[in-house]
């Protein structure tokens, strides 16, 4: 049976002009994601978006390609190179990064058209662990009913700001009726039986392309490295808080 493997991705910035939304731990150059598509262009992997994880299961290893926080280069970087090598991704919208008018719904609104998935990233980019009842409701449904109206979709899927979450924010989305939350913790997961929590890597600026493909060919020292460090990040992130962690992670990698 296969595996899917569901890459997270945040802003891009665009390699020749060095525009887009810069933050030092998650924002990759243009010129790299566009050697992370060749790569799995070489590879004998398969890519979906997370609406057709039903659909995924026949082959080996099925990839997913998620953008998350709603940036411009979702549309401006992301979609051209993703459209020159043929793939679909999935985008989950933050709130907080575009506004009611905005004039870049209608971009979603493509995307969605085209094949792609159109998920919430929540209101405020709040954790929703740090959340009371009401405050994980509000970001739970007004998401997804603002980003539903913007593009006439059903929101099926919600990345969970920071892969934050506590047992109530599981309880609550299952009734407000998304299909699946999604996560930070890396996993390969078995494609005949779909978790609720779906893991994903989180790809950073300092991974390289070996650990790229490493990853993608299921190298054991470099899962193992990966999983290790996931493990050291989440631990060091209770016990520091995330945005405490985020400078010490910027203090190591620069
Ligand atoms: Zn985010």
């Amino acid at each position: 049976m296969g595996q899917n493997l569901i890459l997270n991705y945040h802003g891009i910035i665009d390699s020749r002009t060095q525009k887009g939304h810069s933050d030092a731990i998650y924002s990759i150059q243009s010129s790299v994601f566009e050697e992370h598509l060749k790569i799995l262009k070489e590879l004998p992997v398969n890519i979906y978006t997370i609406n057709e994880l039903k659909k995924a299961a026949k082959s080996e290893l099925n990839v997913f390609l998620t953008f998350d926080d709603g940036h411009e280069s979702d549309y401006e970087i992301a979609k051209p190179l993703l459209d020159k090598y043929g793939f679909k991704a999935s985008f989950f919208i933050s709130l907080i990064n575009i506004s009611e008018n905005d004039q870049r719904w209608q971009q979603y609104r493509e995307l969605a058209e085209s094949g792609n998935t159109i998920g919430s990233h929540g209101v405020s980019h709040r954790f929703l662990s740090n959340l009371n009842k009401e405050q994980q409701l509000e970001e739970l449904i007004i998401s997804k009913k603002t980003i539903e109206n913007k593009i006439n979709r059903e929101i099926d899927y919600f990345s969970l700001p920071g892969g934050m979450y506590n047992k109530m924010t599981i309880r609550l989305a299952k009734e407000i009726g998304y299909k699946g939350l999604l996560t930070t913790y890396f996993n390969y997961m078995e494609s005949s039986s779909i978790p609720y929590l779906l893991g994903r890597w989180s790809i950073k600026s300092s991974d390289s392309l070996e650990t790229y493909k490493g990853v993608l060919q299921k190298n054991k020292y470099v899962i193992s490295k990966i999983i290790l460090r996931n493990r050291l990040n989440k631990s060091l992130s209770i016990l520091l808080g995330h945005h405490n962690l985020d400078k010490l992670n910027y203090l190591f990698n620069s």
